[in-house]
């Protein structure tokens, strides 16, 4: 059975003494586990601040080479040695400011599997986008190219409509649900029923108050959650609404 997940997305956001702050209070708070992605500079520290507890730690990008020539990238070997377990791959904000491809998410997925690191593939539509299901299906596609059935489990999809990222106005959860159920689907066409493995999460504008109105629907298995992540408060509620599920 997949598990309901809570993954925290800092984005461009916290210092180390905030963020240790934060370990601290999530690590003596969680009772399943959970994962927070934050900034490279303080991801050493957050590990092994972390290191024993339920708190899973986990970066935003990293680069598909493990190592060479390549000034200012971090390959998933550096993230390794320091305990990052997950890496979100194809944010929006990284596709729309830095001009991110499929094929660079692609590749991004394929050395993240090798190397041991759970990737968190990130997907969505802008708003109006006409027949969206089918563009995030082919961004799906592209990511994916190249992973066999029997690795499929290890990918984690994140499905956040552009448009709900930090603007306060989530999609229905009737409306992710569908649209994550179409996705599930047409894995299930690619990669037969390794697509019943996969967690699929819904992101955009989720807190607190919200969460429980995606966990609840059968084929969202947890959220990716930007601003209310930063909160250790908060991030525990959203934790706690999780873990309720799992039992
Ligand atoms: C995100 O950054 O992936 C995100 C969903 O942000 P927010 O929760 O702030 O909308």
């Amino acid at each position: 059975m997949r598990k309901k997940l809570v993954v925290g997305n800092w984005k461009m956001n916290m210092l180390t003494a905030p963020a240790l702050d934060f370990v601290a209070k999530v690590a003596a708070g969680l009772c399943g586990e959970a994962c927070v992605c934050a900034p490279f500079t303080v991801l050493s520290d957050m590990s092994k601040a972390a290191s024993g507890s339920k708190l899973r730690i986990g970066a935003q990008n990293m680069y598909f080479k493990e190592s060479g020539a390549y000034t200012g990238e971090v390959s998933p070997a550096m993230l390794r040695d320091i305990g990052v377990e997950y890496v979100i791959l194809g944010h929006s904000e990284r596709r729309m400011y830095f001009g991110e491809t499929d094929a660079d998410i692609c590749s991004k997925v394929r050395t993240a599997l090798d190397s041991g690191i759970a990737p968190i593939l990130c997907c969505g539509e802008s708003a109006g986008r006409e027949n969206p299901a089918d563009f995030v299906k082919s961004q799906i596609s592209a990511a994916l190219s190249g992973v066999r059935a029997e690795e499929l489990g290890k990918v984690i999809i994140a499905y956040e409509p552009i448009w709900a990222i930090g603007t306060g106005k989530t999609a229905t959860p009737d409306v992710a649900q569908n649209m994550i159920h179409i996705l599930r689907e047409s894995l299930r066409v690619s990669h037969g029923n390794a697509a019943d493995d996969v967690l699929f999460l819904y992101g955009g504008s989720v807190n607190s108050e919200n969460i429980s109105d995606f966990l609840k629907c059968e084929d969202i298995d947890g959220a990716l959650v930007g601003g209310a992540s930063l909160d250790a408060q908060n991030f525990l509620d959203m934790a706690a609404a999780a873990e309720r599920m799992n039992f």
